[in-house]
């Protein structure tokens, strides 16, 4: 007698279970395939194409009525299970009890919803079937406002099927690149660009705080305070296997239905497959490891020895233009070496990672026709240190000589383009060249090569080099670091001109030698972003020096010194008082007035950083910034107010000096002195910026020091007006923002510029000194915040805290 086989879920994985079985045993087992959704089985993967308008419903099924017909199943489609009774063996839905001497489980996985306001506003969606895919575009998307929360995977194509619809489409995600999971920081940004470049609007680092809408949904708000219209929201955050009817049926369930290799249940009669498993710890979100189990299930069904072995699979991305390849584990980890080659022209970027010359990891933008072989080459294991040097190009490249950078220079034709922004072939260098020209500054002043946005500057030098021979010798440019040949000041000039806005697009157009940078460049790099993009760039507290990621100074024996800002050195009794009461609470072993006139609170342990801070800002003190690389202490006397020599209110100026220039990050720390008359007991003098006020007014000296160095400051101005010298050292601090090389105090950015220069644009151009100023302002409405409340919020402090506790195991 035929065996009664029931399937719960008529999806990809069961699908292509039961073709298996039919296959092999037509006759073995009376088939009824129950499911939620009120069809069949379809190519899910293609509800893209459905969404974009290449293909319709009817091109992606894959097993219609007549191939169920005609293998006797007895289909209840649209009809979920809601019970299994396993003493028994029988399934329930609503409409009644079917009996199984088998059962299969292949429920896939539900959706995850984020738990915030709005989330059940009609127009909120998900992407998982084909009615999600319908209520997309049945909103009718040519014109309006879609958001996609979730820059994965399926989020992005969703966005790109919304989009090609006619929608204006906004990604938010999360993370700071999109799918952070297959691709690195460098191929997530190759990718935003593709996407922004077909009109996708991308923000990373965006946390969903509500989905905004009177009896429909209207806008998405995020965390940061961003708003985004939205006439449809798709929520793609992720996926949870659908474990609800294995659950209650009292199966062993963990994230997912566990199952051993034959893909059995911890009850043997019933079986599982797809999304909705866990097999030895692991969960599966691609069909290919789905259909390796089909067979297994098909085989274990039948009686046959068969054992799921998971291997790895690659991702692709199905969005037109969007070319992407990654595999295996691309994480950093000791004793791992990357292999890397970027093209910034062609927007290609291909990373291997390798551990003991073996690949580990591939993840490839732009030219991935090499990803299959790469992929084989990781699944076999293969040493691939005969081939190493030229591995990254890929398989045509192996079995010969690598090849030289030079004769292919050599081999341009003399009309062959080198410097696309002036228009300057290689003919025109070598001429050049040969009549003299034997530096790169004598080219560029001959030829205008590489003047401009400076990309070509290795292709004018190897044609130099190729002319030259042995007599070239490339200039010794002080490289920002070993990542990169780049000057910091070629750097700045080149994320301004190409207007690159994220680490990865600096170090992928530029050419970064490296994976991620280092602990030089990064700190520089996310400076320099900073202060040119301050509206658009996301500052990467990953790649600041530990101070400012602590927003504290760490100090020898590891504990972290706090320093509340007292604007202008004033305080209160009430300051003094919360100042003391945390003193006490913390147990702070030492407080100590520092030369800026603030106190120092030392010796306060990392995780007691937080509360400390919420203490502080209860009684309305905010971080003194003393370990920033920014605006530190503005040191005052007393002046006119109480001084019998005073002829200026010196406190006065130096609290609206500070509460004007506090928060904004600068290329190194500065400090600012304001002295009442020349007596200068603020030792206004020896500061980036003093001010000394005498009878006429004020007098504004920059560029002093009194560190490693001992600098008297430099007269820049003298001015009657306090607001004339407010607007000039606003300027000065705005035009050192912008041109310095980071971490160079002031004194060696003047030194480098030219006091002269500096006078010209912040004291003899007025209209140059309003425009530096309106920078400045601008970047402080993003800037001008506390970074303690920040950090001070309940579910920060976890962050805070040891990573484990290992004080009770050291005790037993
Ligand atoms: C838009 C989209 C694009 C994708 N693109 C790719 C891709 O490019 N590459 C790739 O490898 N993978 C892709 N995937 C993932 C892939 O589709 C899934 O891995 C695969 O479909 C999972 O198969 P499954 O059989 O486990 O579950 P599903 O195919 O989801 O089938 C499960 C079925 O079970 C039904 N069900 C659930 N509970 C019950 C119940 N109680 N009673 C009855 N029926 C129930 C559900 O309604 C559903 O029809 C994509 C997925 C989506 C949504
Ligand atoms: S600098 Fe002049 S005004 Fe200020 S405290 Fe000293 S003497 Fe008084």
């Amino acid at each position: 007698m035929k065996q009664r086989l029931v399937v719960v879920g008529a999806g990809m994985a069961s699908g292509r279970m039961l073709e298996h079985v039919f296959e092999a045993a037509p006759d073995a087992f009376d088939v009824t395939l129950f499911n939620a959704e009120p069809r069949g089985n379809y190519n899910r993967l293609m509800l893209s194409p459905v969404l974009s308008g290449e293909k319709t419903y009817e091109d992606i099924v894959t097993h219609d009525g007549d191939w169920y017909a005609a293998h006797g199943v007895d289909c209840r489609f649209g009809e979920p299970v809601v019970r299994i009774d396993r003493a028994n063996r029988v399934v329930y839905s609503n409409a009644g009890g079917v009996p199984y001497d088998r059962l299969v489980i292949a429920t896939g996985s539900a959706p995850f919803i984020l738990p915030v306001p709005g989330k059940d506003l009609p127009g909120v969606v998900t992407y998982r079937d084909l009615e999600d895919t319908e209520a997309m575009i049945a909103a009718g998307l040519a014109g309006r406002d879609a958001v996609v929360i979730g820059g994965g995977l399926l989020g992005l194509e969703a966005a790109a099927g919304m989009a090609a619809r006619g929608a204006k489409v906004t990604v938010i995600h999360l993370m700071g690149h999109l799918m952070e999971r297959q691709l690195d920081p460098a191929a997530g940004y190759l990718l935003q660009k593709d996407l922004e470049r077909r009109g996708i609007r991308v923000h990373c680092k965006g946390a969903t705080k509500a989905i905004l809408g009177k009896g429909r949904v209207e806008a998405v708000l995020l965390e940061d305070g961003m708003v985004y219209p939205a006439d449809i929201v798709c929520m793609a955050v992720g996926i949870r296997p659908e474990v609800r009817l294995a659950n209650d049926a009292h199966l062993e369930v963990n994230r997912g239905v566990v199952v051993d290799d034959a893909m059995r249940t911890s009850d043997p009669a019933i079986l599982a497959l797809g999304e909705c498993v866990e097999h030895d710890g692991q969960l599966f979100g691609l069909v290919a490891p789905l259909y390796d189990q089909a067979k297994v299930a098909a085989r274990t069904l039948l009686g046959e020895e068969a054992a799921f072995r998971p291997v790895q699979t690659a991702t692709k991305l199905k969005v037109t233009g969007c070319d992407l390849f990654s595999a295996g584990d691309f994480a950093d980890g000791e004793g791992r070496e990357d292999i890397l080659f970027r093209d910034p022209g062609r927007g290609i970027y291909k990373r291997l990672v390798l551990q003991d010359n073996r690949i580990l990891g591939v993840v490839m933008y732009g030219d991935t026709g090499d990803g299959a072989w790469f992929a084989s080459l990781m699944k076999d294991g293969t040493d691939i240190s005969p081939m190493r040097d030229t591995l990254i190009f890929g398989p045509a490249y192996q079995g010969g000589t690598a090849p030289d950078p030079l004769a292919a220079v050599a081999a341009l034709p003399p009309e062959a383009e080198i410097c696309g922004c002036n228009g300057v072939c290689k003919g025109r260098i070598v001429d050049a060249v040969l009549g003299g020209a034997v530096t790169l500054d004598a080219v560029r002043a001959e030829t205008k090569a590489s003047s401009s946005c400076g990309t070509c500057t290795g292709l004018v030098e190897q044609v130099m080099a190729a002319t030259l021979g042995e007599s070239f010798v490339k200039p010794a440019a002080q490289a920002m670091c070993k990542c990169t040949g780049m000057s910091h000041e070629d750097v700045r000039r080149l994320i301004h001109s190409m207007g690159l806005k994220s680490i990865p697009a600096v170090m992928q157009e530029l050419g970064w030698k490296t994976v991620g940078g280092c602990h030089s460049c990064r700190p520089a790099l996310n400076y320099y972003l900073i202060s040119e993009w301050p509206l658009e760039y996301q500052d990467d507290r990953q790649s600041r020096l530990v101070n400012e990621r602590n927003h504290a100074n760490i100090q020898k024996d590891g504990t972290y010194s706090v320093v509340p800002r007292m604007w202008g050195g004033v305080t209160t009794p009430a300051e003094l008082r919360a100042i003391a009461d945390a003193a006490e609470k913390y147990a702070v072993p030492m407080v100590k007035v520092t030369g800026g006139q603030r106190i120092d609170l030392l010796g306060v342990r990392k995780e007691d950083l937080p509360a400390m801070w919420a203490d502080l800002n209860a009684a309305g003190l905010v971080s003194g910034h003393a370990y920033s690389k920014g605006l530190r202490t503005v040191k005052t006397c007393v002046g006119s107010e109480f001084c019998r020599f005073g002829t200026q209110d010196s406190t006065g100026l130096g609290i609206r000096l500070e509460k004007l220039l506090w928060g904004s990050w600068t290329p190194h720390k500065v400090k600012l002195g304001v002295s009442g008359c020349p007596r200068n007991c603020a030792e206004a003098t020896c500061k980036d910026v003093g001010v000394v006020c005498v009878d006429s007014g004020f007098q504004i000296g920059v560029a002093g020091a009194a560190g490693m160095e001992l600098k008297e400051t430099q007269l820049l101005a003298t001015t009657p007006s306090a607001d004339e010298a407010v607007e000039i050292i606003t300027a000065f601090i705005q035009l050192y923002r912008e041109s310095a090389r980071y971490l160079d105090r002031p004194y060696k950015w003047v030194a480098k510029v030219g006091l002269d220069w500096v006078k010209s644009q912040v004291v003899e151009d007025p209209v140059m000194r309003r425009a530096l100023c309106e920078r400045f302002e601008i970047s402080q409405s993003v800037y001008r915040r506390d970074p303690w409340a920040e950090h001070a919020a309940p579910t920060e402090r976890a962050k805070w805290g040891p990573l484990a506790d290992l004080t009770l195991e050291a005790a037993e």
